[in-house]
């Protein structure tokens, strides 16, 4: 198996074709990380999310990262890191970035369902307040391993 690192673009571009990530944030010392779903364009990630520990967490703590990966088996993957900053995107001074968010967003199938559904879950209503959210990306970096041709036969047989 051969681990390749990932330079900018190629980092850039699996974000852009991937829609689910751990963002990791935290606070006093104690990581937290939860999955969500985003959408990725140029320097930005976006996302529709709910209020709680993570929201409160990022308002304490700005410096984020989210980790977003491909296994396709033990010895195929990609993985990168982007690493950023949290800003909200209140009403009104992010109108024009809230809908721009909610664009991007809403070209996926049910996408805000997984931001709401767990906490209709938790809480057993719907009347759920949201965000937008964005993170600056500062930076990213990312590995791929490619198996050997050897190695993928073993796999499939
Ligand atoms: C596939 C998938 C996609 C998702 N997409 C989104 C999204 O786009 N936007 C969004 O806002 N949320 C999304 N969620 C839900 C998200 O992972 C969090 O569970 C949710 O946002 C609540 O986080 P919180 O910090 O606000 O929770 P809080 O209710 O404040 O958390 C309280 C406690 O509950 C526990 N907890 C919270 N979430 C999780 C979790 N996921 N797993 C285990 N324990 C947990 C933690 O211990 C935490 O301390 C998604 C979940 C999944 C599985």
């Amino acid at each position: 198996m051969m681990i390749n690192e990932m330079n900018q673009e190629e980092c850039r571009a699996f974000l852009a074709s991937a829609s689910l990530g751990r963002l990791g944030c935290s606070l006093d010392n104690q990581p937290y990380v939860v999955p969500i779903y985003f959408v990725y364009e140029l320097d930005y990630i976006y996302v529709l999310s709910t209020f709680g520990q993570k929201t409160d967490w990022m308002r304490a703590n700005p410096q984020v990262c989210l980790e977003v990966d491909e296994i396709t088996t033990q010895s195929q993957w990609v993985s990168v890191i982007a690493n950023g900053r949290y800003q909200e995107l209140p009403e009104p001074q992010f109108t024009a970035e809230r809908e721009h968010a909610r664009a991007l967003l809403g070209k996926r199938y049910r996408w805000w369902q997984n931001a709401l559904a767990e906490r209709e879950l938790r809480l057993g209503n719907d009347s759920i307040t949201s965000l937008f959210f964005r993170l600056h990306i500062d930076s990213t970096t990312g590995l791929r391993a490619i198996g050997e041709p050897a190695e993928r036969d073993e796999k499939r047989g």
